[in-house]
């Protein structure tokens, strides 16, 4: 399909901003969504709307037979082996933070976590909470100069039998891609539970469960063109068996009394309350989405944009930018040298073009590259080469007003 018949299909990229058509260079913080998508929440509401797995009325079964169809999808999304493997929630901040209060039980004062430097806060607070409760000890695996993870440090921290491995897939600022096959597999041997973050990944590259192999795999809805409020927490059926819930209520027992509650089986044991159905249904259709595009030549075009961010910032001169390798995914960070990120962002801002200033919820990651903040543009399926050019036409104007 040609770039211009694609972008139709995203309504909000049809807009202008000031008198400037949107240049929309922010997709790592959420992606536009499809009018696919946009159809199938309203036809949701519009004509299933009732709660799942309770009332024997119609509406209620077609309303949980749409909701349950989006598990399979996204048990083939990730070739999951099981569909119980795959658990709803509301994003890819409570995924982590249900795997880090599940392992309550699992760590003591002897444990150790191994945390990225460059994760997402959503990969290392929820961590540090778990240490906090348990006694355990969060370590930071260093990043190596090139802004990479540094396997060297990582293989001696693993020498240590970690408890827990949690990594990126995809770093949501540089746009680096960790060896997240290797990481787990070394990580396995010394007997620790891996998680991998995958919520700059998914988009952008096709993942399998199998051939990662770690024991969790997290993501969230609305950076993959699907909507807000809904994330998926892929785990190994065993180790989501043991996790212990960290929500309870309606929907994850099997019985209740005074005396006591038992708990229902996966999936419902860790999804307690009533879901966000129409949000999981507008997942379900951005997995199609995706699914009908063409996964190769859509990433090597990707991959093309990355590339061609990066050089014509380079070629921009005045600009630092953070962990640029060819094989970067998604996102480019850098900085406008000697201004600061957020005033970059507003003067582009006034020009139509929308990209992400700051610390990126990645503080440690900032401190390790010495930085308070930085500007990053992240591209999706819908970017193209005129998006860039403007970006860097506007960037050039800016530059000359701030610094020239
Ligand atoms: N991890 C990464 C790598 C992310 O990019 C983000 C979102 N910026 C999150 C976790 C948190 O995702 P959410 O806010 O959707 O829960």
């Amino acid at each position: 399909m040609q770039l211009l018949a694609l972008r139709a299909q995203f309504p909000a990229l049809e807009q202008t901003l000031d008198g400037y058509p949107l240049c929309y260079l922010d997709t790592a913080a959420t992606s536009q969504k499809p009018q696919s998508v946009l159809d199938a929440m309203a036809d949701f509401y519009r004509y299933d709307n009732a709660n799942v797995h309770r009332a024997a009325h119609q509406l209620s079964a077609r309303s949980t037979a749409k909701y349950e169809a989006v598990r399979d999808k996204v048990q083939a999304f990730v070739n999951a082996q099981r569909r119980e493997e795959i658990i709803f929630t509301h994003g890819t901040t409570e995924a982590i933070n249900q795997v880090a209060w599940g392992l309550n039980q699992k760590l003591d004062s002897n444990s150790v976590i191994l945390v990225d430097t460059a994760a997402h806060h959503a990969n290392i607070v929820p961590w540090q909470q778990l240490a906090q409760r348990t006694g355990a000890k969060v370590i930071a695996i260093p990043l190596a100069d090139d802004g990479r993870i540094d396997q060297q440090a990582y293989q001696a921290l693993v020498a240590q039998s970690p408890s827990i491995v949690a990594i990126n897939h995809v770093s949501n600022v540089l746009g680096t891609v960790n060896p997240v096959q290797a990481m787990v597999a070394q990580a396995k041997a010394a007997g620790a539970l891996t998680l991998v973050d995958g919520a700059q990944a998914v988009a952008h590259k096709r993942v399998d469960m199998q051939e990662i192999d770690c024991d969790f795999y997290v993501f969230s809805g609305h950076k993959m063109y699907g909507p807000t409020g809904v994330g998926i927490l892929y785990g190994r059926y065993q180790q989501l068996d043991t996790l212990t819930p960290l929500l309870t209520g309606g929907e994850m027992i099997e019985q209740v009394s005074f005396d006591g509650t038992s708990f229902n089986t996966l999936p419902n044991r860790l999804e307690a309350g009533t879901p966000a159905i129409a949000e999981v249904i507008g997942l379900g259709a951005a997995i199609d989405y995706i699914a009908n595009l063409p996964q190769a030549a859509t990433q090597k075009r990707e991959a093309e944009l990355v590339n061609y961010l990066q050089t014509q910032l380079q070629q921009l001169g005045g600009i630092t930018l953070y962990a640029a390798h060819n094989d970067n995914c998604g996102a480019v960070a850098f900085n406008l040298n000697g201004e600061h990120h957020q005033d970059v962002g507003i003067l582009l801002d006034q020009q139509g073009v929308a990209i992400r200033c700051g610390h990126h919820c990645a503080m440690p990651l900032m401190h390790s590259l010495q930085i308070s903040g930085c500007c990053r543009a992240s591209i999706g399926v819908y970017t193209s080469h005129e998006d860039i050019d403007r970006f860097i036409e506007a960037l050039s104007s800016v530059k000359a007003m701030l610094i020239d």
